[in-house]
């Protein structure tokens, strides 16, 4: 069913509508408006799940990439790695 706005829209206006409903939800997040934060991130998810469909992703697969991801990050943070960044800001 959802592949189907992906197939009538076709690919390179999906790319176009994930960037807008990014940008929607970067600026619900500067306006702190709740709702329309849980709309874009509906948004967001929805154009994505067309990609996964349609390209038929592993979902499995993107769940474990993202576990491992988190976890990487939290040791990194208590690691220090990011220190240069957050003091080249200062
Ligand atoms: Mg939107």
């Amino acid at each position: 069913m959802i592949e189907q706005i992906f197939n009538y829209f076709g690919e390179a206006n999906q790319i176009e509508k994930l960037k807008e409903e990014v940008e929607e939800f970067i600026q619900a997040v500067k306006n702190k408006d709740i709702d329309n934060m849980e709309e874009e991130i509906a948004d967001i998810e929805v154009v994505l799940e067309q990609f996964a469909r349609v390209f038929k992703l592993d979902k499995r697969k993107v769940k474990h990439i993202k576990r491992f991801k988190v976890q990487r990050t939290v040791n990194r943070i208590k690691r220090g790695y990011y220190k240069r960044w957050k003091n080249a800001s200062i």
